[in-house]
């Protein structure tokens, strides 16, 4: 197994259960990848922001074969919509009724599509669409222009055009659907945050005899006759005659030179673009929503997510993430900048939090944070198992339409598990 991230972890957990025997190699100190905590001046809290969605059944079902269903714990939330300085609340139908936000027509278009998003059970005509598209046909091009405009440019910048509309419709219905009713959105979270998941998987890895090396990169996917015969990680030869390799696709033609040229084209094809999330600590709560959009031309952050706000907490903790192309010349800005510039944001939000009420910040910086998925995206696939015998090769957007996360991750892991050595062909696409 190559990468220790919530899918390799997964997929170790279940090819042991599948009678395997099995190493994880992970290039970090530390499992959990994505999900992975970092120590907050004393609170131990994911470096990414993690929430849980109703429809998220295959993390359930995971929390259950671990033993820590009992941890999970939902929560009323609600979003708001901060438009140029006024902050409106979002999210359900009363909110929608009595937005100044939208005219009668814009409400009526928006709320009929947003609601029957979570309706469908398919989204395969929409492969083909760029969600700019998708949005303005339903809902009209008014509403892309104030609710969806800004923040799909603060999120894709030059490719905000071309996002395919399948990938945010999926989005749509997996918080639509995560509710305890038309009226309340409901969220999860783990006691302990996904280190309580992370740290169940790697004791049961270690428990049924599988074995992880933290620190220990994989340099090579070593193969003899068109079959995978070992991993060359941190100066040792792993022998193995199954490979599934986790880590974002941009490497993984670096890691196999034995595949096909046309396969490494394809991984390399897959764009990917990054994240700087700045996570704060303050005295007092920002606002009393989970999740707020900002549509606001002097704010350079699409939103921001409070997550003390899901997760009980004794302080505020607010992330502000800045997603962002790796070309983008503010990529390589530092901390600080980012720290005092969303802090900034943060005050705009609520001028009654001052430089006193501000704790503590750290930065998370992650380049290969969000596959970019284009219209047609699902064609630029490769398929699971690759050309060579014994490998089989999958990151986040091996799921898409759905977007990364836990969930489809643990579903994929079970899939490449049971493909291991058997005539399973792993399902790229949840069955609804
Ligand atoms: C900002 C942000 C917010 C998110 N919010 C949510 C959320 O709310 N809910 C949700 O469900 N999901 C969320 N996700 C997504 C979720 O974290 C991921 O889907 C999931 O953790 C991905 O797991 P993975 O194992 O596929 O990949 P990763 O976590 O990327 O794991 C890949 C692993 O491979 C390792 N690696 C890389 N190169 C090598 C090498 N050469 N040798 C060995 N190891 C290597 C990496 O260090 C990493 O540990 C979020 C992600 C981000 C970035």
């Amino acid at each position: 197994m190559i990468g220790a991230g919530a899918m390799g972890l997964a997929a170790a957990f279940y090819a042991l259960q599948l009678g395997h025997e099995v190493t994880v190699v992970e290039a970090d100190s530390q499992a959990g990848g994505m999900a992975a905590h970092f120590d907050f001046d004393g609170l131990s809290i994911e470096r990414f922001y993690h929430f849980i969605c109703k429809p998220d059944r295959p993390t359930f079902a995971l929390l259950e074969e671990l033993g820590i269903a009992d941890r999970l714990r939902w929560r009323p939330t609600s979003m708001g919509y901060w438009v140029n300085g006024v902050m409106h609340k979002w999210g359900d139908p009363i909110s929608l009724l009595t937005t100044s936000l939208l005219n009668p027509i814009e409400k009526l278009r928006y709320g009929a599509q947003m609601f029957l998003t979570s309706k469908r059970k398919s989204f395969d005509d929409l492969e083909t669409v760029s969600a700019k598209r998708w949005i303005e046909q339903g809902s009209g091009r008014s509403v892309y222009d104030k609710l969806w405009r800004r923040l799909m440019s603060l999120k894709f910048y030059q490719y905000a055009d071309d996002v395919s509309a399948a990938w945010i419709a999926t989005r749509v219905r997996r918080i639509g659907n995560s509710r305890r009713s038309l009226f309340q959105e409901e969220l999860g979270y783990l006691e302990g945050g996904s280190q309580t998941l992370v740290d169940a998987l790697v004791a049961a890895i270690e428990a049924n005899g599988g074995k992880i090396h933290l620190g220990c990169p994989a340099e090579r996917v070593e193969t003899q006759d068109g079959a995978v015969i070992a991993v060359a990680a941190g100066g040792r030869l792993f022998p193995a005659d199954a490979v599934i390799c986790t880590v974002p696709t941009p490497f993984v033609s670096g890691l196999v030179p034995d595949l096909p040229q046309a396969s490494k084209d394809a991984y390399d094809a897959i764009r990917n673009i990054g994240v700087v999330c700045v996570v704060h600590k303050l005295r007092k709560p920002v606002s009393p929503h989970f999740w707020v959009n900002i549509v606001d031309q002097d704010v350079d952050i699409p939103g921001v997510i409070e997550f003390s706000n899901l997760r009980p907490m004794d302080h505020t903790v607010v992330y502000a993430p800045y997603y962002m192309p790796t070309d983008n010349p503010k990529w390589t800005a530092p901390d600080k900048a980012f720290i005092d510039e969303s802090f900034g944001y943060i005050r705009r939000l609520n001028p009654q939090i001052t430089e006193a009420d501000r704790l503590t910040s750290k930065v998370g910086r992650l380049r290969y944070a969000q596959p970019l998925c284009e219209p047609g995206f699902a064609a630029k696939i490769p398929p699971i198992r690759t050309p060579i015998r014994g490998l089989q090769v999958a990151d986040t957007c091996f799921y898409y339409p759905e977007d990364r996360g836990v969930s489809e991750g643990a579903r994929l892991a079970k899939e490449m598990a049971l493909a291991v050595g058997s005539d399973h062909i792993p399902r790229r696409e949840p069955v609804f």
